[in-house]
C-alpha cells in the first residue's frame, strides 16, 4: 500500500521539526486528551507553590517584568492554567511583602510544529494596564503579556539572565532524537522487533539512557544561562520507580503492550514490513530518580530543593469504567494524541488508522487490566539558581 509517509522516516535530524502532540480540538487532539495531565498537575500544585516561594522578588523602584516560561507547553488549556497560577501566586507574594507587583510576561514555548494557533485561541483576553491589579484577583482575564517561542528546549531559547521562573510539565521525557545506534541494523543496540524500549535488550536501553542524560545536560546548560540570579525551575516528567530501565513503568504499558502488539498485527497481516516497524521507535525515556539526579549534580548550576518520584495516576479519563469499549477508545486516543504525529510520518495516515484501530481493539479486550495497571509516576524537580 503506497502512503504519503513512506519516505519520511522518523529520523534523527527531523524529530524536532516533526514532533508535536496532535493539534486542533478533535477527538484525538492533545487539547482533548490532556485532562489526566491536568489532574496530575493539580495534585502537584503544593510542590509548585513551594518552588515559587523560593523565587527572589525584585523590590527595586522600577523593576523589569517578572518573566515566567512554560517549556513544552503543547496546545491544550493546561499551560494557560499553570501560567495563570504562577502569575497569581507571585503577585500575592509581592502584595504580602508590601511591594508593588511588576508587570508579568509569560512565554509559551514548544517545538515549531506545535499548534500555537489553538493555544493562542485559548488565552483569556488581556486587561488594560490600568486595572492590572484588580484583574489579578478576578478569574477569566489575563494580567500578563504573552508570546510564543518556537524551538527545542535542548538549546538556548532566551537571552542570558532574563527569566525568573521556568516551568515544564510532562515534556522532558521526550528525547531530542532516537539514538542512532537503535535504528542501525549493524549495532548491538538495534531495537529489533520493538517500537519502544520497554522489555528491550540492555544495549538498547543503555543507548536511550545516555541520550536522556545528554539531553537533560544540554537542557540544564541552556537554562543556567537564561535564568536570573534568584530564579527557579519546576520540572515534571514521566519517571519510573524501577532501577531497571527496561521496565519503563506507565510509559512502558502505554507504548510497550497494546501499541506494540498492534504494530506486530500489521506486520503479521503483511501491511507493514518487519523492518519498517523496527525502524520506528518512540523517543521517550522515563528516567529513575538516580538517572535524573546524576545529571543535575554533574551540571552543578542549580541547587536541588526537592527531587522526588510522585505518583500521578492513570492517564485515562473515562466516565464509565465498566464500559470496556470506552476504556479501549480512551487508551487509543491517549496514545494517538501523543504518538500519532510520529506514526503518521512513518507509515502514513491510512496505515496509522489501521494501527490505532487495532490498539483500540486490543485495549478494549484488556480493559480491566488497562484501567488498573496503567499508572504514571513522575519525577518532580524543584531547582533554584543562586
Ligand atoms: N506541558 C503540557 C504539555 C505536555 S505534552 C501539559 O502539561 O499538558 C509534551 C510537549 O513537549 C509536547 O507539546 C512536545 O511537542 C513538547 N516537546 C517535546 N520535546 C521538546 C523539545 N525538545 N523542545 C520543546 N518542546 C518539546
Amino acid at each position: 500500500m503506497g502512503s504519503k509517509g513512506d519516505n519520511v522516516a522518523v529520523c534523527n535530524m527531523k524529530l524536532e521539526r516533526l514532533l508535536s502532540m496532535k493539534g486542533g480540538k478533535g477527538q484525538d487532539s492533545y487539547a482533548n486528551n490532556s485532562q489526566a495531565q491536568a489532574m496530575h498537575a493539580r495534585s502537584m500544585l503544593h510542590l509548585l507553590e513551594e518552588t515559587l516561594d523560593n523565587v527572589h522578588l525584585n523590590s527595586s523602584a522600577s523593576p523589569p517584568p517578572f518573566t515566567a516560561v512554560d517549556l513544552g507547553c503543547s496546545s491544550g488549556a493546561n499551560t494557560v492554567h499553570i501560567i495563570d497560577f504562577i502569575v497569581k501566586h507571585i503577585s500575592k507574594r509581592f502584595d504580602s511583602a508590601g511591594i508593588d507587583p511588576p508587570e508579568f510576561t509569560a512565554f509559551f514555548s514548544d517545538l515549531p510544529s506545535n499548534d500555537f494557533n489553538t493555544l493562542f485561541q485559548l488565552l483569556p483576553p488581556l486587561v488594560s494596564n490600568s486595572c492590572m491589579e484588580e484583574c489579578l484577583a478576578a478569574d477569566g482575564n489575563r494580567s500578563y503579556f504573552v508570546a510564543g517561542v518556537p524551538g527545542s528546549f535542548y538549546r538556548r531559547l532566551f537571552p542570558a539572565k532574563t527569566i525568573d521562573f521556568f516551568h515544564s510539565a510532562f515534556s522532558l521525557h521526550w528525547l531530542s532524537q532516537v539514538p542512532e545506534s537503535v535504528t542501525d541494523r549493524r549495532s548491538a543496540a538495534y531495537n529489533r522487533g520493538r517500537v519502544f524500549i520497554h522489555g528491550a535488550g540492555e544495549s538498547t536501553t543503555t543507548a536511550y539512557k545516555r541520550q536522556f542524560q545528554a539531553d537533560l545536560a544540554e537542557f540544564l546548560r541552556a537554562r543556567a544561562a537564561e535564568v536570573k540570579r534568584g530564579g527557579a525551575m519546576f520540572l515534571v516528567c514521566l519517571g519510573r520507580t524501577s532501577v531497571d530501565p527496561t521496565d519503563q513503568g506507565g510509559a512502558g504499558l502505554l507504548f510497550g503492550t497494546h501499541f506494540q502488539d498492534a504494530w506486530d498485527d500489521l506486520v503479521r497481516e503483511g501491511l507493514v514490513a518487519a523492518e519498517k516497524r523496527d525502524g520506528f521507535n518512540i523517543p521517550v525515556y522515563a528516567p529513575s530518580l538516580q538517572d535524573f539526579k546524576e545529571v543535575v549534580e554533574a551540571n552543578g548550576s542549580f541547587a536541588i530543593e526537592k527531587l522526588v518520584v510522585y505518583k500521578g495516576g492513570s492517564p485515562l479519563v473515562v466516565s464509565e469504567p465498566d464500559d470496556a469499549s470506552e476504556v479501549g477508545r480512551a487508551f487509543a486516543s491517549s496514545c494517538r494524541s501523543v504518538a500519532g504525529v510520529l506514526v503518521e510520518a512513518h507509515i502514513g495516515e491510512e496505515l496509522s488508522n489501521e494501527l490505532f484501530s487495532r490498539v483500540e481493539r486490543r485495549a478494549t479486550s484488556h480493559a480491566k487490566d488497562v484501567l488498573v495497571n496503567l499508572q504514571f509516576f513522575h519525577i518532580v524537580a524543584s531547582l533554584s539558581f543562586t
